[in-house]
């Protein structure tokens, strides 16, 4: 069976109100990139500008993060990218797991229609929405998980990378390696 669109899955969340995220949020972020994409990012949650614009990863973050993309090889138009939830949370605190358990439906629909060939989770959200029971993401960053047999790779959020770079920024960077190992199938 042909895999479903992203049309599709736009079409039933319409004007989404299965959580409370949907009362103050000015746009929903779908997500953004290409549709056959070899590598699926997932963040945390749409900040003051995606809610704006409706694209993830515009702000701050969404720089540091062009930067990794970057040093791999790879441009924002060639990956796909989302969050964990599609409506801004209330003064950017982390998504509650109500929130997270009403949108992941269509975040794993997503998955299924692009098909990638690897997952890359930013932040602490991110990894316990997709694999709650692994462990923390300081224990399991850098590791190759699967989620219905797609390999998955967690890394920090950027955010945290601009928070605290001497510390995380050597981190990220070996879990990229992970990463391109799997996607390119050699070191970078
Ligand atoms: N912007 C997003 O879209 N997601 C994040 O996790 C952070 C900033």
């Amino acid at each position: 069976m042909n895999p479903e669109s992203l049309e599709q899955i736009i079409a039933d969340l319409g004007d989404c109100q299965r959580c409370r995220l949907s009362q103050k949020r000015n746009r929903i972020v779908f997500g953004d990139g290409d549709p056959r994409a070899d590598l699926f990012v997932i963040g945390e949650a749409p900040g003051e500008e995606e809610d704006l614009d409706g694209i993830p990863f515009v702000g701050r973050a969404g720089k540091e993060l062009n930067k990794w993309l970057k040093a791999i090889h790879l441009s924002r138009e060639e990956i796909y990218i989302t969050n964990t939830v599609k409506c801004r949370p209330p003064n950017n605190r982390d998504p509650m797991v109500g929130e997270t358990a009403a949108c992941r439906p269509f975040l794993v629909r997503q998955i299924s229609a692009i098909q990638p060939k690897v997952i890359l989770t930013l932040g602490s959200p991110a990894i316990k929405t997709m694999l709650p029971d692994i462990g923390g993401i300081t224990k399991v960053h850098g590791e190759v998980h699967h989620f219905e047999g797609i390999p998955l790779v967690p890394t920090f959020h950027p955010a945290a990378v601009l928070r605290s770079r001497n510390i995380r920024l050597p981190q990220v960077v070996n879990d990229l390696r992970v990463l391109v190992q799997i996607l390119y199938g050699r070191p970078s």
